[in-house]
Formats: C-alpha cells, structure tokens, sequence
C-alpha cells in the first residue's frame, strides 16, 4: 500500500510555545484516518501545515508520493468553507473547476452535488443554505479536481445529528466507491468512531496514541454497574468474561464487550443474586479520557 501522509517530526511553535509538538505519522492509501483531541490540541495547526496554510517551525511532510502528484489529488477544506454566497451551488462549482484550470464537465459536476445530497438544478443562493447544506457544498467544492485524498478539518462542527450522519454517509461512499483516502479531525470520538479505520489522538500538540477501529472496539467495550449480594464471588466469576472490579461492599464494575444476558448467566450458575445491573456511561468516551489520563500520569502530572 502506498503512504499518502508522511509527517517526521512535525513541529509548530507559536512564541515559544510548541502546539504542534513533534508529529511523526504515516497514512496509507484507502483507509479513513480519524485525527482526536479536545479543542486546543493542535489539530487544526497540524491540518494547516499539511495543506500549506502554515509554514512548519521544523520537520517536514509529504503528501501523496511525489511522482503521483498533480496539483488535483489532494483537497481539503479547513476552517469555514469559502464559498461564493450570491451564486447558486452548480455555479460555485463551475467557479472552482475552472480555478483548478479544468475543463468543465457539467455532467461530474451535477453528479458531484447528487452525491453529496444537493439538488443541482436548485436555483437557490448559497447564502440561503442552511449549515449542512453548506457543509455538504463544501466537500463537493473540494471533490471538483477528484482528488485522492480529502483533508478535513472538523467538517460536523455544528451539525445536528442527521447533518453528521448525511457527512459521514458521504465520506464512506468516497472511500468504498473511489478510493479516497480521508484525514478528519475532531474533537469528539464518538463522531468518528462510525466511520474511522484507525485514530490518533492528540494532546498538548503531541500524538499520544495510535489505534486501529478493531483496538478500540476491544479497548471500548462496555462498562456495567451491578448490585450483588456476594461481590466477593460475583467479581470472580465477572473476572472470567472481563474486567471486574468491587466499588464497595454491594456493588461492582464489569469493563467487557458482553451482554446484559451473559453476565446474568454467569452470576446465576454461581447463585449471585443481582438487584440491578446498568450499563454506564459512553465507553469510547471512558476509554479517550482514560488515554489522556495515563499520559498525565506518564508526565507526572495530573490531568
Ligand atoms: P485544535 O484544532 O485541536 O482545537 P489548534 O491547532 O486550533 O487546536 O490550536 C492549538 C493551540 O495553538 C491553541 O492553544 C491555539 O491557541 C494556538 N494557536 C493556533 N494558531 C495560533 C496562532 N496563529 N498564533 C498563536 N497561537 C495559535
């Protein structure tokens, strides 16, 4: 597989400060790459230098193998989408075709809006759209040059649900269908989980962890508050389907990927009557906090 995003070292310093601090990453052709960290963490600086708006303090990248390179194969949308608000959205595209020096083929072009869930006959100013449907313009703006590999910079900022569903729907058909590889920020794992092959998550301007979906499936699973007569035993028996631990003398915590069915089964045959059992809270979330609590701890530090 080829590497499309190849950072060494990647380092933005702003007075001093590094907020991009470090950043040694490797992306390979096909997959979706979710880039994760609170707001602050340097996402959108490292997004900035990939795309040329920021000129790296030290370290160097590559993007795409340099033979393969045109000046259409990657496209990213960072910040608030420029778009043309006094034109309709088939007129925006024809605008940026012929920016990127193509020849306009109208036909890709409504196929293009199609896609991204756009009327291309809608006589409608962009100043009209409504957030999505903004979001929505901007990622077939960025698909005009059919680039092969798509940047993007917290693109569900704002979204409603349906709105984040409708952004993800579209990224997944670009990889399946055509291939494209997908660089996405955001501040919020769950919102990639759905869609991303593989995570980084930053922190302080540096990558504290790599994971592929399948690790964080595992390192995700649910966590279960259960209330026992016998926690002593329950813990045991709960030991062999995941993580158990006694939170005091009635209750106790199950981190496993399990269902509510299993672990009553397991208790019964060892005759632990259970009063209640809930499953808590987001387990992604519980696993992207408990990452940025190790590294605090690995820093001496407290989080
Ligand atoms: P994220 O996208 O993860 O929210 P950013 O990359 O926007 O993080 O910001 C990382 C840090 O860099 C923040 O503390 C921000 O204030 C700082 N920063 C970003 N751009 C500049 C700039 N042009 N000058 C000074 N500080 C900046």
């Amino acid at each position: 597989m080829a590497t499309v995003i190849k950072t060494v070292g990647l380092t933005k310093a702003y007075g001093g400060v590094k907020v991009v601090d470090d950043v040694t990453l490797e992306i390979e052709q096909g997959s979706i790459v979710g880039l994760v960290g609170k707001n602050g963490a340097g996402k959108t600086t490292l997004i900035r230098m990939l795309t040329g708006l920021v000129q790296p303090t030290s370290g160097h990248f590559e993007l795409m193998s340099e033979e393969g390179r045109t000046n259409t194969n990657v496209a990213a949308i960072v910040e608030s989408p420029s778009l043309y608000n006094n034109m309709t959205a088939m007129e925006n595209l024809q605008i940026q075709s012929k920016l990127l020096g193509l020849v306009q083929d109208n036909q890709y072009l409504a196929q293009t809006l199609i896609l991204v869930g756009l009327n291309p006959n809608l006589n409608r100013k962009v100043k009209n759209y409504s957030l999505g449907m903004r979001q929505r313009l901007a990622i077939a703006m960025a698909l005009v040059g059919k680039p092969q590999l798509l940047i993007l910079d917290e693109p569900t900022n704002g979204l409603d649900p349906d709105g984040i569903r409708h952004i993800r729907d579209i990224l997944i058909h670009l990889n399946r269908e055509n291939g494209v590889t997908v660089f996405i920020s955001s501040h919020i794992l769950s919102e990639l989980s759905k869609l991303a092959t593989e995570f980084y998550i930053m922190d302080k301007g540096k990558l504290i962890k790599h994971v592929t979906a399948e690790e964080l499936q595992n390192e995700s699973a649910k966590k279960y508050r259960l209330t026992v007569d016998k926690t002593g035993i329950g813990r045991d028996v709960l030991s062999e389907l995941g993580k158990a631990e006694i939170i005091n003398s009635t209750q106790i915590e199950l981190y496993a990927d399990v269902s509510i069915s299993q672990i009553l089964g397991k208790l019964s045959d060892a005759d632990v009557k259970v009063t209640s059992i809930t499953q808590v809270g987001d387990a992604l979330e519980e696993f992207y906090l408990q990452v940025l609590r190790e590294q605090g701890e690995s820093k001496g530090g407290t989080l």
